[in-house]
């Protein structure tokens, strides 16, 4: 048997689903997931010693390749002082400062340990601010596993929300209204009959957690103005498009400048970090300057911002590496769109820089709706050719592509011709 197969048999006996988050566990896809050994620069090599070209890189952090020589070096060298205090530490200034100087909406921040609590935080510190109630998130924006988030309408239509999980309490839920992505008008409308109910909105500016869907022209800006027309809080969560699409989030990318911005996956270079942060005025509303309770006993750990540091200093200091990621990104998915065109499948190729997703759909996918119309069968057979051939994509069909500054053209190259093959000899499945 492979060690893979032997370990996941393992540990599905002590871990729910032998994993410690689902999509881990290939659940649509029909095969054994690969347990992972170690990583280097693009290539990921598995328990049975076979060698992957990654394209998830942990979901983002991995932006300058896996095991980043200054971004270990920083870590091991962190480690040797102590790995944690439960006390401030001068790597929390420096991070705090590195960040409010590459995002220019961010005045002031606080380190927590995931994204989910950093957008657990933002919400709070939104209807603290606001003293109003309600959330209004998107349906197919993922924003972490906290209560009130794991909301969605389903449908088109606007509906107060219906919790996604057993274990979710409607009380937790009643708060959350589910909008359509990329639809102003209903978000004007919604405005309009709420008045002064809203404390947030919160929006991926560009959703990867539907497969990647960027914002049509105007959205993000209309989304700006009904805020501050209302006296809502404008909420970009930005754990994966921060540090993504630029040195400054997508905030800068757009133009386009929200009250509070969360981060998470990246900005640890891939230990667990997140963080939320924005204008002084609302964040000194954060315990203990102000009101709203928040706190962490690991939150701003010394390892952990060692390795923030190490890897946000980098992108700071080197803005061509986006220049270069958002070209190679350009004509990484450009090809493939061309391919797909050329051979006839019936495949969307969405993407924005160097995040993109292939939707096995005849329809444009620009909201949740649309993206649930791909043939997610399609997607799986796709996944499995290219896993085969020794290309690790994410396991699902609503989760993006990742390319990191570490990615050459020739490897590139390479999974054009293999996807190239795999459209040629399109089977529908
Ligand atoms: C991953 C993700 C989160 C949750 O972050 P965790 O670190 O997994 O808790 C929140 N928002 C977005 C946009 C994400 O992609």
């Amino acid at each position: 048997m492979e060690k893979s197969e032997s370990l996941f048999q393992e540990a599905q006996n002590y871990i729910p689903g032998g994993v410690n988050s689902p999509v881990r566990a290939f659940g649509n896809i029909g095969i054994t997931p690969r347990f992972i050994e170690r990583a280097e620069g693009v290539y990921l090599y598995d328990a049975d010693g076979r060698k992957y070209l990654d394209f998830i890189c942990s979901w983002g952090p991995m932006i300058l390749g896996h095991n980043q020589k200054d971004v270990l070096e920083s870590v091991m060298d962190a480690c040797k002082w102590g790995l944690s205090f439960g006390a401030a530490t001068e790597r929390e200034v420096v991070m705090a400062k590195l960040i409010t100087e590459m995002v220019p909406a961010v005045e002031m921040v606080r380190m927590v340990n995931s994204g989910t609590e950093a957008v657990m935080s933002a919400i709070r510190v939104a209807r603290g601010y606001t003293k109003r109630k309600k959330i209004v998130k998107f349906s197919g924006c993922y924003h972490g596993h906290s209560d009130s988030m794991l909301v969605s309408a389903g449908s088109g239509v606007m509906t107060s929300g219906m919790p996604d999980s057993a274990g979710v309490t409607k009380g937790c839920t009643k708060d959350t209204i589910s909008a359509v992505y990329n639809d102003l008008s209903a978000m004007e409308e919604l405005f309009a009959s709420m008045e002064e109910e809203i404390a947030a909105v919160i929006v991926e500016p560009v959703a990867a957690n539907m497969g990647v869907v960027p914002p049509k022209p105007g959205f993000l800006e209309g989304l700006r103005e009904l805020c501050t027309k209302y006296g809502s809080l404008l909420i970009f969560d930005e754990v994966i498009t921060g540090f993504r699409l630029g040195a400054g989030g997508a905030s800068e990318y757009f133009k386009v400048t929200p009250d509070l911005i969360t981060f998470g996956k990246i900005i640890g270079a891939g230990m667990p970090v997140g963080a939320y942060g924005g204008k002084r005025e609302i964040m000194e509303m954060v315990a203990p300057v102000g009101a709203v309770y928040q706190a962490g006993t690991l939150s701003g750990n010394p390892v952990a911002m060692a390795a923030g540091i190490a890897q946000l200093t980098i992108l700071k200091e080197h803005p061509e590496i986006y220049t270069k990621l958002n070209r190679m990104g350009d004509w990484f998915y450009g090809s493939l769109k061309k391919q797909v065109e050329q051979a006839g499948v019936t495949c969307q190729v969405n993407h924005i820089g160097s995040l993109g997703c292939l939707f096995f759909t005849e329809h444009p996918v620009t909201d949740y709706e649309s993206a649930k119309t791909s043939n997610t069968a399609q997607y799986a057979d796709y996944f499995k050719y290219m896993l085969e051939h020794g290309v690790n994509l994410a396991p699902s069909q609503f989760e993006a592509m990742f390319l990191s500054a570490s990615h050459k053209k020739e490897e590139l190259e390479k999974v054009l011709e293999l996807a190239s093959e795999y459209f040629q000899s399109y089977q529908k499945a």
